[in-house]
C-alpha cells in the first residue's frame, strides 16, 4: 500500500486553443499545466479535473495523450510521468425542487475511468444542457436523473461542497440528501464538504455517517491547488483505487482530510447583502438583526445549526481525522515571490505547510515570515471569519 494526497476539484480555466471553459478561473489553468504543477509542485498524486466532459478539454487530454507524456491505464484514469494519475471529471448543476417546492440547484461531481467514457457521457449531456463547452453549467435534470446517466457511463456521482448557500443540496435544496437520491442514496459514496465546514461540522448529520468525507480545493488559479486535498492509502494511483477508497474497500481508505480552518471559508457565516457585512452572533438567523432585511447569504455553520439532528458532533470509527491548514498565500506577509522562492527550495507546499522546522523557514525568507507559518501551523493565529462570498483572514 502507498500513501498518497489526492486533489479531486480542479477547474480548467482555458482549452490550450484559448478557447474559455471557466470563465472565472486563470488562463493558465489548463488540462497540461496543472498536471506539472501537480508534479512539480504540490506533490499531489491523484488529481480530479472537473471539466473535462467539454469537447475543447476533450479535444486537448487527446493531444497530450498523443505527445506520448501520458497515457490511460487499463484500471482507469491518466497518468503522467509517472507520479500522477489524472481522474476525468465534470460538474454538473442539477435542476431540484427545494424542500418548500421552490427551484434550488445543486453541484455534482461526476468522474469517470476512461476518456471514451467521458466522451459518451458528454454527448448524452449536451441535450441536457446548452452550453456543453462551459464548466459547471446547468442540466434540466435533477440529481436523481443525473446519478443514472453516470453510472451508465461507469462513473461515480460525488455531491459538491454540499452546504455551500447557493449551489448546493444543503445549501439550497433540501435538509435531507436522501430525500434527493430515495432508493438511489446508496450509490453515492462521498459527499465533498466545501471549504466553509469540516467533519466536525458535517458529522452533526446522522444520515452522513456512511459516507466517506472529501476535502478539494476547487481550485480556479494553479497556486490554489491543494489548498485542501486528501491523504490516502491506496494499492497503487488509479480510477479503481480511488473509487475503492472512496468505499473503503480492501485497506484503501481516506487516512487523512486536510482542509482549511471552515471560518476561513467565503461561506462560512451568515451576511447581510443589504449591510454588506456578517450578521453577529453565534445563533443561526434568517433575517438581518439590524436591518431586518431577508437579502442575506446564509452562512454554511448557520445552515448547518439549522438541519442538524444531532446534538453534537458524533463521529463514526471509520473517520479520518481532519487537520487544519492555512495555506501560504492566506498567511500574512507572504506575497507571490516568497512564495515562489520557498518552492524552489523546498519542494512542494505540503512540505513547507506540515514539516519543516522554523529554522528550516528563517533559513531562507527570514524570523518574521518563518514565525507566522510555524503559528499557522500550530493554530495560533486569530481568524476573521469569512462570510458573503469573503474569505476570511488570517491575523
Ligand atoms: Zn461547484
Ligand atoms: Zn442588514
Amino acid at each position: 500500500m502507498y500513501e498518497i494526497y489526492a486533489d479531486l476539484h480542479v477547474h480548467i480555466g482555458r482549452s490550450e486553443s484559448n478557447k474559455p471553459i471557466k470563465i472565472t478561473a486563470a488562463r493558465s489553468l489548463n488540462f497540461a499545466n496543472i498536471a506539472k504543477e501537480c508534479v512539480e509542485r504540490k506533490g499531489i498524486n491523484l488529481v480530479g479535473i472537473i471539466d473535462c466532459a467539454s469537447p475543447y478539454v476533450i479535444e486537448d487530454i487527446e493531444n497530450f495523450l498523443a505527445t506520448g507524456e501520458a497515457y490511460e491505464i487499463p484500471d482507469g484514469g491518466i497518468i503522467y510521468k509517472d507520479k500522477v494519475c489524472i481522474i476525468l471529471g465534470s460538474e454538473i448543476e442539477t435542476s431540484e425542487i427545494n424542500d418548500e417546492g421552490k427551484t434550488g440547484s445543486a453541484h455534482n461531481l461526476c468522474y469517470f475511468p476512461t476518456l471514451n467514457d467521458i466522451k459518451a457521457f458528454s454527448n448524452e449531456m449536451r441535450g441536457h444542457i446548452k452550453n456543453i463547452t462551459l464548466s459547471s453549467q446547468r442540466a434540466d435534470i435533477s440529481a436523481y436523473e443525473l446519478i443514472d446517466i453516470v453510472t451508465k457511463y461507469n462513473g461515480i456521482l460525488v455531491p459538491a461542497h454540499c452546504f455551500t448557500p447557493h449551489k448546493s443540496f444543503y445549501g439550497n435544496c433540501t435538509d435531507s440528501l436522501r430525500k434527493i437520491f430515495k432508493e438511489k442514496y446508496d450509490l453515492i459514496p462521498a459527499i465533498e464538504l466545501g471549504l466553509s465546514s469540516d467533519t466536525f461540522l458535517a458529522d452533526q448529520i446522522s444520515e452522513l455517517e456512511t459516507k466517506t468525507f472529501l476535502t478539494n480545493s476547487d481550485a480556479h488559479s494553479l497556486p490554489k491547488i491543494a489548498r485542501e486535498y486528501n491523504k490516502m492509502q491506496l494499492g497503487g494511483i488509479s480510477f479503481k483505487e480511488f473509487i475503492m477508497a472512496l468505499k473503503n474497500e480492501e485497506g484503501r481508505k481516506i487516512i487523512a482530510n486536510y482542509g482549511l480552518d471552515p471560518k476561513l471559508g467565503k461561506y462560512h457565516r451568515t451576511y447581510c447583502e443589504v449591510c454588506d457585512k456578517r450578521i453577529p452572533g453565534d445563533a443561526p438567523v434568517t433575517r438581518c438583526l439590524e436591518c431586518e432585511s431577508k437579502n442575506i447569504t446564509m452562512g454554511v455553520y448557520d445552515r448547518i445549526e439549522i438541519i442538524k439532528d444531532k446534538k453534537e458532533t458524533q463521529s463514526p470509527e471509520i473517520r479520518p481525522e481532519y487537520v487544519y491548514q492555512i495555506p501560504l498565500t492566506f498567511i500574512p506577509g507572504l506575497g507571490g515571490k516568497t512564495i515562489d522562492k520557498l518552492l524552489d527550495h523546498f519542494g512542494t507546499e505540503m512540505t513547507i505547510l506540515h514539516k519543516l522546522s522554523n529554522d528550516d523557514i528563517e533559513g531562507v525568507v527570514g524570523s518574521k515570515i518563518a514565525k507566522n507559518i510555524i503559528s499557522a501551523r500550530d493554530g495560533k493565529m486569530h481568524i476573521v471569519e469569512g462570510g458573503g462570498g469573503v474569505y476570511g483572514k488570517v491575523e
